[in-house]
């Protein structure tokens, strides 16, 4: 059974088929480095780490594309309000550069504790300076861009389907636009290249044709994409805040150029909330990964909560539901180092888990196929190498794992204590049990196998 995967563009589940098999396209809009990245964003992060180990899975070789938005995203939507690096770097007494290496780095540590494999190229915004100015030219030249006073914007009631990754209502947005406008001429245009306030001396501006100033933030995912993967590629993927503005802007600016609509399949997660809502920048409910690190919890217990749940679906955060991930990503992790060394992979298995990972990442049941697979009648052997193919994509690590302080020589003891019990020498268990106990170890016996901890 082929994959399947839900494409936001045309609101409906679709037979995924590269363009350009056995090759797939694949850019994730990457953070905005003016503060650290929340654990909401990283649920965004750990969806598209599974839908690549996925697509692999499937046999395809993943080219995936991240951008650093290291410049030019405004305090709102509606390109008013100042850039944010530059209030961050103010506020904290930094330069703007130092700022986004800083913020840059620290997500860098977050996605590795996550198991978040790192994109084949990162692109940072202000390495492509030149690729963005070129790409406001070729909208201009097409004659989709207007000056104001402030910038150079993009004239979205020049195309025709504006918004139609969002199902934007053009004529209520219109009718309704309480903000502001400007010199903008519809609510919905945008800037595509502002120019630093005269008397102003920004951190980071660029000479460009049109003056001084910066890109607006939607233009270099424009640009990037159309430089590393073509100006149509397979996937194209954010959080779904990104749907009504970011990415409608990202597909108005390639149409404009190109003609297309920038990729094939839009993927959207849904937003991590707490129970006072969603969790943002600047929402004062901000939990980052070091919060989890530092109250005691292994960060991988959160990737395997956010497995808990579908991608399309919200998920609400609790300390008290990290904890049921801990417990069972720990009982997983004892049983399969408790199996020993791998045998052969069950294709039957494998069959069961791909039809899920497959129906649109239904990763919960994907879980729950694991957790039968420890309870089959299969050897241990052959559990172990079935659940470490399953974990290239689960991505828990779970066959580098090793109890925290058991000595390889205790486990060993354990394993031979299964393989007595197995035989039904019950004799040579206890005596084990014994030895093992002797070492300051005690062995517990679950339904899915013997599991060793340090004597309490
Ligand atoms: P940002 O750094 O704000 O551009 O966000 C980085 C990524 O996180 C984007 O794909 C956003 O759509 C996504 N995102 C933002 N807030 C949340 C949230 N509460 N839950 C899940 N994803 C989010
Ligand atoms: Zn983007």
């Amino acid at each position: 059974m082929g994959l399947r995967l839900y494409d936001t563009y045309t609101r409906s589940l679709r037979e995924f088929e590269p363009l350009k098999p056995p090759e797939v396209g694949l850019y994730t809009c990457g953070p905005t480095v003016y503060d650290y990245a929340h654990i909401g964003n990283l649920r965004t992060y750990v969806f598209e780490d599974v839908l690549r180990r996925a697509l692999v899975l499937n046999g395809y070789q993943v080219k995936h594309v991240m951008n650093i938005t290291d410049v030019g995203h405004l305090l709102s939507d509606g390109d008013v309000g100042e850039d944010k690096m530059e209030v961050s770097a103010r506020l904290k007494g930094k330069s703007a550069w130092e700022l986004a290496q800083h913020y840059t780095d620290a997500f860098k540590t977050d996605l590795a504790r996550l198991h978040i494999q790192e994109p084949t190229i990162w692109a940072r915004a202000t390495d492509h300076i030149q690729e963005q100015i070129d790409t406001v030219r070729c909208i201009e030249a097409k004659g989709f861009t207007y000056r104001t006073e402030d910038g150079i914007y993009f004239d979205t009631s020049k195309l025709d389907d504006y918004g139609h990754l969002a199902r934007l209502d053009l004529e209520g947005l219109q009718a309704g636009a309480r903000v502001r406008v400007g010199e903008k001429r519809n609510p919905t245009d945008f800037a595509l290249w502002k120019f630093s306030a005269a008397g102003e001396r920004r951190q980071m501006e660029w000479d460009s044709p049109w003056g001084v100033g910066f890109p607006g933030w939607h233009i270099e995912c424009s640009a990037m994409s159309a430089k590393y993967l073509g100006s149509y590629f397979d996937i194209h993927c954010g959080g779904e805040d990104h749907i009504n503005v970011h990415h409608s802007n990202e597909i108005a600016q390639t149409e404009a150029c190109y003609g297309t609509r920038l990729a094939n399949f839009w993927m959207h997660a849904y937003f991590l909330q707490v129970d006072t809502g969603r969790m943002g920048k600047s929402a004062g409910n901000f939990i980052r990964l070091q919060d989890v690190v530092e109250r005691g919890y292994d960060p991988v217990a959160y990737r395997y909560f956010c497995l808990g749940a579908h991608y399309r679906s919200r998920l609400t955060f609790s300390w008290e539901a990290l904890d049921g991930a801990v417990t069972a990503l720990e009982r997983l992790r004892e049983t399969a180092y408790g199996w020993g060394a791998p045998g052969s992979v069950s294709e039957e298995w494998m069959d069961t888990f791909v039809a899920q990972v497959n129906e649109d990442l239904s990763m919960t049941r994907a879980l729950a196929v694991a957790w039968d697979l420890t309870r089959s009648t299969l050897s241990d052997a052959e559990k172990k190498a079935t659940l470490l193919r399953f974990d290239e994509v689960l991505g828990l690590g779970l066959g580098d794992w090793r109890p925290a302080g058991v000595p390889d020589a205790v486990a060993a003891l354990a394993r031979q204590r299964d393989a007595a019990r197995a035989a039904r020498q019950w004799a040579e268990a206890d005596r084990l049990r014994d030895e093992i106990a002797a070492a300051g170890y005690e062995v517990r016996d679950t339904p899915e196998g013997a599991v060793v901890r340090k004597a309490t």
